[in-house]
């Protein structure tokens, strides 16, 4: 089985899209969603859950007011204030640091797990998908990310298919760790202006950094042939490997409206072919 994650240096490069035509053109797949902070590849896929699991990101601190004293302990070492007048701890507010905890003289403090966040084992029109989301305000997506991996992985192996693929969460940070960790290859989505060119040098090294071989697509390559060019000469001495460009084409634009993958929406077009083209090329080289 071959297990990769499409990731990009920042977000709004066309990453999802060109998950979603890849989980069309992939034979017998599994895909997983790690953008948890942020999930949009449901928007393509139109997932059907069948199976719910509650998330749970940290302990937070729970005050029994049957055994409280009031002594005003934990208020006053609560670094983060959120401990109210009358004992009752903000889950909001709370770190879950365990320093009330530790130092309530009649231990009527208790570190509960509490729900950060869900994720899914759902059916989508493309193969099973596994995904998630995040509480508003959790901060435990590196986690979740971990978890989502993991199911999927057990449904990959369950299922014995032939790809294992990985929307990873844009960025270089934490999340995108926990993604690339562990794989053999990456598919890393930029665009031709030189931010472009500062995150994708970044994602090529964290790559590095975790043994994962990265590929290169270079997104709406016609928008700045200059840059796209320098990109790909840059791809040699950073120890990258072009996979290929897309076109600017204004059907990707309008299979995002109507919430489907632009292979299926456009076979034809400029970008479902060149996206076509980038498939058979990575398909090649990860099976040579
Ligand atoms: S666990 Fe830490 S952050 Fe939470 S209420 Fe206790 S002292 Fe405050
Ligand atoms: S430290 Fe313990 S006893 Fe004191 S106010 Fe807090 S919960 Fe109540």
């Amino acid at each position: 089985m071959i297990e990769f994650a499409i990731v990009s240096g920042k977000g709004g490069t066309g990453k999802t899209t060109l998950t979603a035509s890849f989980a069309v053109l992939a034979e017998n797949k599994v895909i997983a969603d790690c953008d948890v902070d942020a999930p949009d590849l449901h928007l393509l896929l139109k997932p059907e859950i069948k199976q719910k699991s509650e998330f749970h990101g940290m302990k937070r601190a729970y005050i029994r007011k049957d055994e409280c004293i009031e002594c005003g302990i934990c208020r006053d070492k609560c670094r983060f204030d959120a401990i109210s007048e009358d004992y009752v701890v903000d889950p909001i507010s709370c770190e879950g640091c365990e320093v009330c905890f530790y130092a309530c003289p009649v231990k009527a403090i208790e570190m509960r797990d509490t729900v950060s966040g869900y994720w899914f084992v759902s059916d989508t029109p493309y193969g099973p998908m596994v995904h998630g989301i995040l509480e508003i305000g959790e901060e435990n997506s590196g986690k979740l990310v971990t978890v989502i991996r993991k199911q999927a992985l057990f449904l990959a192996q369950k299922q014995n298919v032939n790809y294992l693929i990985v929307d990873g969460p844009p960025g270089t940070g934490c999340p995108v760790n926990s993604t690339l960790s562990g794989l053999k290859y990456t598919v890393i989505v930029t665009e031709p202006t030189q931010s472009g060119l500062h995150d994708l040098e970044r994602i090529v090294n964290l790559a590095h950094h975790f043994n994962v071989r990265p590929f290169v697509v270079i997104n709406k390559h016609d928008i700045n042939e200059e840059v796209s060019l320098s990109i790909k000469k840059r791809l040699n001495e950073i120890n990258a490997n072009f996979l290929g460009s897309i076109p600017f084409d204004r059907t990707v634009n309008d299979a995002l409206k109507i919430g489907k993958p632009v292979v299926e929406f456009a076979p034809e077009s400029e970008a479902s072919l060149a996206i076509k083209e980038i498939w058979e090329r990575f398909k090649k080289s990860v099976l040579a």
